[in-house]
């Protein structure tokens, strides 16, 4: 590591929104517990500037401003908007690179952010656009934390979180579960665990490690395939973990979460949508509760699978529910933005630093 990107990581390291209540006195050395909690929640309301935290005192406000030179370490860059409502979002990090975020409103009003975890994504996953990017780095818990206060401070209040940007949230697990963590805390945001969910292409010794130690929020694995051959081929971290050691970790994590477990099954017509994929994924269900969420696959730039049309969805939608399992649908949202699942890619390097 060179001396710029020592200097970056202590940047990162001091940002104060991923700091907790008592960590913020800590840090500043206060005696008054009640101003951590202040300080704490008015970040999480979204404030820009120390100077506005109006119920505390200058010399504190000056100091806060002394020690982080700001409530945010990341920008809001470009925002575009789908007639459907989705919002996308593209953040500046302090380094000059980006990532995006994801606001989407379903029919029951829940507003869930989509949030990302990773600049880029090292796991390769053939059909995702994302994977094309490689992994560049890991985001701060500041970074992954400040997405959501953004979305909530410009766009509404927002109900629900996911982990299903870029990059894969548990090959970023520290991250991941100090933002939780803030999340959750009563004089922040305030989120619940059953209104987060960590979307996963099947870290095993994560998904064990989230079961023996939490935190126990809803957990999604991206199946899209449960026949070994195919699914090596298509997410080769497969070859990694089998299909039957992210099995039985699921298996641990349902023992300790009682919740459903999404397998998010994306649709590649003419590759995993046949009786012997059904049948494959009636298998790997068996034992565990389960909702499949079939999403149709979106095309990117260089991704050569083909869209299935919203007959094959149907068609398919119908064969598992005739194979005895529950299935939702993901609607089609935010493709006029590339805002969709998969369709998250950001170049590099776009703002000077
Ligand atoms: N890395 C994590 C979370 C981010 S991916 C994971 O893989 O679970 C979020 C979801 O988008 C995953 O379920 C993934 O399978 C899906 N996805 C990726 N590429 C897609 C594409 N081109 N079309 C539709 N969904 C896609
Ligand atoms: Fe990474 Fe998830 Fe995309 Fe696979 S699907 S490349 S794990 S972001």
């Amino acid at each position: 590591m060179n001396k710029h990107s020592n200097i970056q990581m202590q940047v990162h390291d001091l940002q104060i929104s991923s700091l907790l209540p008592e960590e913020i006195c800590e840090t500043l050395e206060l005696k008054q517990s009640f101003r951590g909690k202040q300080i704490f929640s008015w970040i999480h309301k979204g404030i820009n500037t120390f100077h506005d935290m109006s119920n505390i005192p200058k010399t504190l406000r000056e100091l806060l401003a002394e020690r982080f030179s700001a409530p945010q370490s990341i920008t809001l860059d470009t925002v575009q908007k789908d007639p459907d409502g989705t919002i996308k979002i593209a953040l500046g990090l302090s380094d000059g690179n980006s990532v995006e975020a994801v606001l989407l409103e379903d029919v029951k009003g829940r507003r869930t952010a989509c949030i990302s975890s990773q600049v880029g994504c090292a796991m390769g996953c053939l059909f995702c656009r994302t994977g094309t990017m490689g992994l560049i780095r890991n985001l701060s818990a500041s970074e992954i934390i400040e997405q959501y206060i953004i979305l909530n401070t410009e766009f509404g209040p927002v109900s629900h979180i996911v982990f299903m940007g870029m990059g894969e949230p548990l090959a970023n697990l520290d991250a991941v579960r100090r933002a939780i963590e803030v999340f959750r805390h009563p004089d922040g945001s305030y989120i619940s665990k059953r209104k987060m969910t960590i979307s996963t292409c099947g870290l095993t010794p994560q998904i064990i490690s989230l079961a023996q130690e939490g935190p126990h929020v809803r957990m999604a694995l991206s199946l899209t395939s449960a026949r070994a051959e195919l699914r090596d081929y298509l997410m080769p971290i497969s070859k990694r973990y089998p299909l039957h050691e992210v099995k039985e970790a699921l298996r641990l994590y349902q023992e300790a979460f009682s919740k459903r477990i999404t397998l998010e099954y994306v649709l590649l017509k003419g590759i995993n949508d046949a009786d012997r994929d059904v049948k494959a994924l009636r298998r790997f269900a068996d034992g565990l509760q389960v909702v499949i969420n079939l999403i149709p696959f979106n095309p990117g730039a260089n991704l050569d699978f083909q869209e299935p049309s919203a007959r094959d969805l149907e068609k398919m939608a119908g064969k598992i529910e005739d194979a005895g399992l529950a299935v939702t649908k993901r609607f089609r949202k935010g493709r006029s933005i590339d805002g969709a699942c998969g369709q998250l890619a950001t170049s590099l390097k776009k703002r000077s630093p």
